[in-house]
């Protein structure tokens, strides 16, 4: 089946329209009509080949929800017509070690990208900035009916992104936490943590959007323009959650974990990140990475958004203005997550 798509070309050209061959749907394969893909920082990072060399054209998008519209003779837990949506990854070997403890997403012989992978079939995989995609059903997950379809899309990777280390690392009544970058990560991190039960604080650039921070459950906000924000809270977090897309000073914010603290990196910028010693070694601190979540703890994390009405803050968008969004995101001019209505590839 040919689909329309929106196809990154070079580094440094802007998306163009495409159209890509979707496969037919296989025994245990579901295809779903995507209604919203959203834009992820990774995105951009990948299709500007930040994070290393990529073949082009590539579609992209890993936040997709959409509509199931065949399943395949095999299906057992979809039907046509369900609300379901795709992340990050498509498949994984299933067989190793964290594949069966439940850990897919750190798949030893690697997940299978959503995008810029190659599939069971051998061919290269095409993310959601698409009409169509065709995934096996256990990489399908479902979406609570009470969240709109475009308000969810976001939770297929900024939402797991971010529940997953605060829910690792126990975010929850009693904890004081900090979210670094109110984006499309810091956002949901933001409400989730709240949902949680934590005492949660934006740490922004600016004052600029104290408001919505507070609106979206921040108990405190405050600028990390203004030195005084590092001598004010220095020992006061539990957990800090790093959304930052580009490279961070990471020792002034080690210095804001109390004993035993985490300071978790979820931001993924293009380069290596330094640090000195003994920034962690007195009072114990942990720097730790995680990268997005399981499929099964990524179903546990729309369930939890489902009972607590939690979907992303979203700027719906046409087609055509991807690579305007694009621009702003790079400008942390977003509120908070952009996501394309793939009805305007038509
Ligand atoms: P985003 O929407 O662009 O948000 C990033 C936020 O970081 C900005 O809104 C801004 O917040 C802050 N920021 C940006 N540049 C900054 C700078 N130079 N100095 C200080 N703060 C800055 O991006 P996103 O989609 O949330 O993604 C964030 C990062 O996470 C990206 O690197 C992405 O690739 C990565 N990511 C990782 C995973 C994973 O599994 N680990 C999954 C998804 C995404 P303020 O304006 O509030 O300061
Ligand atoms: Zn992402
Ligand atoms: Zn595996």
């Amino acid at each position: 089946m040919q689909v329309n798509a929106i196809a990154a070309v070079a580094p440094d050209q802007p998306l163009e329209r495409t159209t890509i061959e979707r496969r037919d749907v296989g025994e245990h394969e579901v295809r779903i009509a995507i209604k919203f893909a959203g834009i992820c920082h990774s995105d951009i990072h990948t299709v500007r080949s930040e994070w290393g060399q990529i073949e082009y054209p590539m579609v992209v998008g890993h936040e997709i929800a959409g509509v199931v519209d065949e399943v395949g003779s095999g299906v057992s837990r979809y039907k046509v017509g369900d609300h379901v949506g795709v992340g990050c990854f498509v498949d994984s070997c299933r067989e190793c070690e964290n594949c069966k403890a439940g850990l897919d997403n750190y798949c030893l012989k690697g997940n299978v990208g959503t995008y810029n992978a190659t599939g069971r079939d051998g061919k290269p995989t095409a993310g959601g900035y698409s009409t169509h995609i065709v995934v096996d059903e256990n990489y399908v997950l479902r979406i609570p009916k009470n969240l709109g379809l475009d308000v969810a899309a976001p939770l297929l990777c900024a939402g797991i992104t971010t529940y997953s280390p605060l829910a690792h690392w126990n975010a929850g009544p009693g904890k004081k936490v900090a979210v670094i970058g109110l984006g499309g990560l810091g956002h949901m991190a933001v409400k989730i943590a709240h949902a949680m039960g934590a005492e949660v604080s934006v740490l922004s650039q600016s004052l600029k959007k104290k408001e919505d921070g507070e609106r979206l459950g921040a108990d405190h906000y405050y600028a990390t323009s203004d030195e005084s924000t590092f001598e004010d809270l220095a020992g006061s977090f539990d957990l800090i959650v790093n959304t930052v897309s580009a490279n961070l000073d990471l020792a002034q914010y080690l210095g804001l974990l109390r004993t035993d603290g985490a300071l978790v990196q979820v931001g993924a910028p293009e380069k290596p990140i330094e640090i000195p010693a003994f920034a962690l070694i007195p009072g114990r601190k942990t720097l730790a990475g995680s990268m997005i979540g399981s499929i099964a703890e990524t179903q546990e994390m729309l369930d939890f958004c489902g009972k607590h009405d939690l979907g992303a803050e979203v700027e719906v968008i046409s087609a055509d203005q991807v690579n305007e969004a694009y621009d702003r995101v790079v400008n942390s001019d977003v509120r908070y997550r952009f996501v394309i209505d793939t009805a305007t590839l038509d």
